[in-house]
């Protein structure tokens, strides 16, 4: 199976998963709000082994979000995609679903996190499990 393509807004950065890509889940916090400007952000997993950037990993640019144990929003520093990011242990990349160039294969949301603290005028109409929080990545993409 061919390599899964992905790339930002203008092109600059892009990006392989070299591996089927795990399910994609919509996480409603706060902050994947403010980075997406919408509802949340649609983010997949990949296995960090599995992960290779083709070109632009200079272009990123990052924010430390204050306060809040080193999260940060990656994003190019040309058009302000959001790009992928690493767990602390460097394990599993975070992927923006929105960064897809091919079909990954699924369809739907197989999950939706930190619906605790969800837009309060977002409705969720699928019928995808929900958690309040987060979940352990792991159970999506398998052992890695
Ligand atoms: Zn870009
Ligand atoms: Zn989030």
């Amino acid at each position: 199976m061919p390599a899964i393509r992905r790339s930002c807004l203008c092109g600059g950065i892009a990006f392989e998963i070299a591996e089927k890509m795990g399910p994609i889940g919509q996480c409603h916090c706060s902050k994947c709000r403010k980075v997406s400007g919408t509802d949340g952000n649609a983010v997949c997993y990949a296995r960090a082994k599995q992960f290779r950037w083709r070109r632009g990993e200079e272009m990123i640019k990052s924010f430390v979000v204050p306060n809040s144990n080193g999260w940060s929003s990656n994003f190019c520093g040309t058009c302000g995609s959001p790009v992928p990011h690493t767990d602390n242990a460097n394990k599993i990349y975070f992927v923006p679903a929105g960064l897809l160039d091919d079909d990954p294969g699924h369809r739907g949301y197989a999950a939706h996190i930190f619906v605790g603290s969800k837009a309060p005028w977002v409705e969720i109409a699928d019928s995808a499990p929900q958690f309040a929080k987060g979940f352990n990545s792991r159970r999506l993409n398998g052992p890695s």
